[in-house]
């Protein structure tokens, strides 16, 4: 932690002071200091892209954004001029940049972000949970990829923060079953808090015995894939019935192998699934947030932003959900 200036603003950016961050895995990577973040962080470098705060200068061209306003700062930066830009397709434009990555995130007082990513939520909404709406946003994005209602979801990595709100999303939206696995004890519990159907330990249970138990006989309609391990996205491919839709959140080792045999035979789809559609998913997670979604249980720990080394050892712990940081 260190002084440095408050962030100078262009015609088009907007000056937040923030009120609340929330700590990623990602920034735990580059807190770490591992072969991934040595060969993408530029030092010096702010990070952190998960937060909230008070909108408090304005640059000369922006008129959508105003002094005072509590906003949030969708984190993927798109040109809007490649192709995919222009086909309303953002969240997969050619030359993305990331805050808190590749330019000053919101580990700090104060960030400068372009207007176009800034967003106001309704006021129902509390300022922690609007500093969570990035990775919500994840989950949303993953779970909402394919029609849920009345379907049996298979959550890989349930009890991560971004698998369990996923599951919470499933329930809202309708799903039958929502059965998943983690390895983590505590963050079973969590998913179960958050209305997983059931959650199991892959290392004492089965899958098919969970299928079996709740009267599933021939496989998942739906996968997410919210663990980045081989041996869970493998198992899930097992599991799933012909026809089954996956959505692959987790970062996979880049060579796991799976049997593509049962992708082709089953009539398997999988899509990729990067950051959140912009816009659409920031709109669905206001109308969730709005009409019952209830994901507060991910939050398991409040700290005072001075406290930033105690957060991410409890995260690299990993017996957390959310952590929240307050800058106030
Ligand atoms: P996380 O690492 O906190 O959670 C992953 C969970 O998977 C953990 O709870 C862990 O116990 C569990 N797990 C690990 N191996 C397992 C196994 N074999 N079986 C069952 N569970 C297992 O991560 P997160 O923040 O919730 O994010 C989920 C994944 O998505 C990560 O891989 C992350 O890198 C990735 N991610 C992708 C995007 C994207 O845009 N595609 C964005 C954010 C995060
Ligand atoms: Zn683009």
């Amino acid at each position: 932690m260190e002084n440095v200036p408050i962030p100078e603003i262009r015609p088009n950016d907007v000056l937040i002071k923030i009120k609340k961050s929330a700590i990623c895995g990602t920034d735990l990577h580059i807190f770490k200091w591992d072969e991934w973040a040595q060969q993408t962080i530029k030092p010096p470098l702010i990070i952190g892209h998960e937060y909230m705060g008070i909108v408090v200068e304005v640059g000369s061209e922006v008129s959508r954004v105003k002094v005072g306003e509590r906003v949030t700062v969708e984190g993927h930066i798109s040109c809007g001029f490649c192709r995919n830009c222009r086909r309303g397709r953002q969240h997969i434009c050619e030359n993305t940049t990331s805050i808190g990555v590749h330019r000053d995130g919101g580990f700090a007082e104060y960030i400068a972000v372009p207007d176009k990513n800034v967003l106001h939520v309704d006021k129902r909404i509390s300022d922690e949970i609007m500093a969570i709406m990035d990775p919500l946003g994840n989950a949303a994005h993953t779970a909402l990829s394919f029609p849920l209602l009345g379907e049996d979801i298979l959550i890989t990595g349930i009890g991560g923060p971004i698998g369990s709100m996923a599951a919470a999303i499933c329930r809202f939206a309708g799903a039958r079953n929502v059965i998943g696995s983690d390895l983590n004890g505590f963050r079973r519990d969590i998913a179960r808090n958050l209305g997983a159907t059931y959650v199991i330990d892959p290392l004492k249970e089965s899958i098919q015995s969970a299928m079996e138990s709740h009267g599933m006989i021939s496989g998942f309609d739906i996968g997410l894939e919210c663990s980045g391990s081989p041996t869970a996205f493998n198992e899930m491919i097992n599991h799933m019935y012909n026809g089954g839709k996956i959505s692959l959140l987790g970062i996979l080792p880049q060579k796991t192998q799976i049997d593509w045999n049962k992708v082709i035979f089953k009539g398997l789809t999988i899509k990729g699934i990067y950051g959140r559609e912009m816009y659409e998913t920031w709109y669905h997670m206001e109308m969730m947030l709005t009409t019952g979604l209830d994901i507060s249980p991910v939050i398991t720990h409040r700290l005072n932003a001075d406290e930033f080394e105690k957060a991410f050892k409890i995260m690299e712990e990993g017996n957390c959900g959310k952590i929240i940081l307050d800058w106030e």
